[in-house]
């Protein structure tokens, strides 16, 4: 079986000479395989197409992709947008009373996926339009089949977050309260309120909003709706480890006796909330497969190796592999920078930053809560800001990333913004490709996925010249692969050029994988942070996570950290011993 898939965004008729069509053997033997549509992009006959490949080659846009796929999936579309488009395979199945994951790579189908069973978008199978009818007749047999027929009728309640939390304001005008009060078909608002630390922002108005405060907002605004079925398309970005595990535990809590559906890329967190989780796997923009539901450990340990057994597919080259105690390869203590002590006060919140140093070729993670000033501290370090209070003056080139990454418009594509940082040959040897910037390079910034442009900003910032890189959450809206390739880049990098990198970040794994030491914030959410000091990981991790109450084990296979659940024997025995965290 054969599809193949136009990429629209990067095909331009108006700059080739349809090369697809004129280089085509089946074309020149009379065949109509592809032909001109009516918006002058081709339309490649899936049927007709032999499958040799010539056209991918010669488009000069590298617009065309031709995919062989199992026979077992003939037939089995669930959804596909338009003709030579993204299709869809399988659906996770929902079940009452359990919370499901779906894990997979950005641009998959994950939304897509979840919108069809909240009945936003109505599923084609795969063909132009198809009746719900067609749609129940296709489900026949599975669970899937009563909850389309509810679904068509309106019988059932769903509640539903959309991915972008962004978004909201643009739909939603007014004050917290306003909008909490409009979907609290449960009562639950305040306990909830209280529960995610909201009071302080319920008079605010929703445009004024951080991204943590609204990612919480909508997670509440979600979960006091009265529904049977709740979608949740992803529920971490911009919260800290604190509120990660909070959102997760209360989601278990108060939806204990729903159906729920979570996608989710902290594995930490997925591994906590789900009951089982669905793998969706596939080619980005082209095609995704949603597997049959899997236990959520087991999901997760095959989804880090690579393979997936019940399906016998393989979606990564090697295995993600977690180790109890990092090796150092560039084990060279000696310290590179030192900086004084110094502080930095705005109206209401104060940084207070101990005197400490930097090692050569180090990776130093960087953790602490949402606003305890994390960013004030590498703005100061960076040199972006001055402190109130002592003088930090270290002398070398720092190339920084900043948390929120702004587009400037100077540079209309990416490819365009690359030539400009006059790179090297190694930059795009051990940059660049690794984090396939290059297949972007046509890509316009301001089109880009908040994960495309997260690691645009990333390899621009490791492109400069510099001895010390800090990047500000590098993390933010990646999936679990560009995860991978960021921390095996970073790696490299600081290994094979022997310069120090800060990283800040919230994703355990992430700084479990890239850290050799650590750096703690303490002190209270937005009135006082306090840097503890550089720590080794061990000792860090557990000084951290002593603060948030939280303890981690980990897994026996694959070393992977695990997030013990609140409260648990493991959990109680580990806190008694002061071992918040295992390496
Ligand atoms: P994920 O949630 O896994 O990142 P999505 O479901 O958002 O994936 O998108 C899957 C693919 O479908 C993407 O390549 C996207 O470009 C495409 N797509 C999403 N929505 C539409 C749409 N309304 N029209 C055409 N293509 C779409
Ligand atoms: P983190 O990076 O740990 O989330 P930040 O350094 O961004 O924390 O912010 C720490 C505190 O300082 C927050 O309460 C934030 O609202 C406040 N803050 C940050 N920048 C400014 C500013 N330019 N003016 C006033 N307050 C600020
Ligand atoms: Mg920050």
């Amino acid at each position: 079986m054969r599809i193949a898939i136009l990429k629209r965004d990067r095909c331009q008729p108006r700059k080739c000479e349809y090369e697809c069509i004129k280089y085509c053997p089946m074309v020149r033997t009379g065949a109509e395989t592809i032909v001109i549509g009516d918006d002058s992009k081709p339309v490649i006959s899936e049927e007709l197409c032999e499958g040799c490949g010539i056209c991918i080659k010669k488009c000069p846009f590298s617009a065309i992709s031709i995919i062989g796929l199992p026979e077992e999936l003939k037939g089995g579309e669930t959804h596909r947008y338009g003709e030579n488009g993204f299709v869809l395979y399988g659906l996770p199945i929902p079940k009452r009373g359990k919370v499901v994951g779906l894990l997979g790579e950005n641009g998959t189908g994950k939304s897509t996926a979840v919108k069809i069973l909240a009945g936003l978008v109505v599923p084609n199978l795969g063909a132009g339009t198809a009746s719900w009818d067609d749609i129940i007749k296709r489900y026949a047999g599975s669970e899937l089949q009563s909850y389309f027929a509810q679904l068509a009728s309106g019988e059932l309640k769903v509640s539903y977050k959309p991915q972008s939390v962004n978004a909201i304001p643009d739909h939603f005008k007014g004050e917290v309260h306003n909008l909490l009060a409009s979907t609290d078909e449960r009562g639950l608002v305040s306990e909830l309120v209280d529960a995610f630390e909201l009071n302080g922002a319920m008079d605010s108005d929703i445009r004024d909003l951080s991204g943590g405060e609204l990612q919480r907002v909508a997670i509440v605004a979600c979960m006091v709706r009265d529904a049977d079925f709740y979608f949740l398309d992803e529920i971490t970005p911009f919260l800290d480890i604190y509120q990660r595990v909070r959102v997760a535990k209360q989601i278990k809590e108060f939806l204990s006796d729903r159906a729920v559906v979570v996608v989710e890329h902290d594995l930490a967190i997925l591994d906590m909330l789900a009951d089982y989780v669905h793998i969706i796997y596939g080619k980005p923009a082209e095609y995704g497969v949603v597997t049959m539901p899997k236990s959520t450990n087991r999901g997760i340990n095959e989804y880090l190796n690579g393979f997936l057994h019940a399906e016998n597919v393989r979606i990564r080259e090697k295995p993600i592999e977690f180790t109890a105690h990092p090796p150092r390869v560039s084990a060279d203590k000696r310290v590179f920078i030192e900086y004084g002590s110094f502080e930095k006060r705005y109206d209401g919140f104060v940084l207070e930053a101990k005197a400490g140093d930097i090692e050569y070729g180090e990776v130093l993670g960087v953790v602490g809560r949402n606003a305890i000033g994390k960013s004030t501290f590498v703005k100061v370090l960076a040199g972006e800001l001055e402190p109130t209070q002592g003088r930090v003056d270290l002398g070398i080139t720092i190339s920084y990333k900043p948390q929120y990454i702004e587009v400037k418009t100077e540079h209309k594509t990416v490819g365009e913004l690359f030539q400009s940082l006059d790179i090297s040959e190694s930059d795009v040897i051990e940059v660049l490709r690794p984090l396939r910037i290059t297949e972007l390079g046509m890509k316009s910034l301001k089109d880009l996925s908040g994960g495309e442009l997260q690691v645009v900003a990333v390899a621009a910032c490791l492109c400069q010249e510099a001895s010390l890189y800090i990047l500000d959450e590098p993390s933010a809206h990646l999936d679990v692969e560009q995860k991978v390739r960021l921390i095996k880049t970073i790696r490299r990098y600081a290994e094979r050029r022997g310069v120090s990198m800060l990283i800040v970040d919230h994703d355990i794994y992430m700084i479990d994988l890239l850290s050799d030491r650590l750096m703690v914030f303490g002190g209270e959410p937005g009135a006082r942070g306090v840097v503890k000091g550089c720590f080794d990981m061990q000792t860090g991790m557990n000084f951290f996570l002593k603060e948030l109450g939280v303890t981690f084990r980990r897994d026996d296979i694959s070393l992977r950290p695990r997030i013990n659940k609140i409260g648990s024997a493991k959990d109680r025995e580990q806190k008694q011993e002061g071992r918040y965290y295992y390496t």
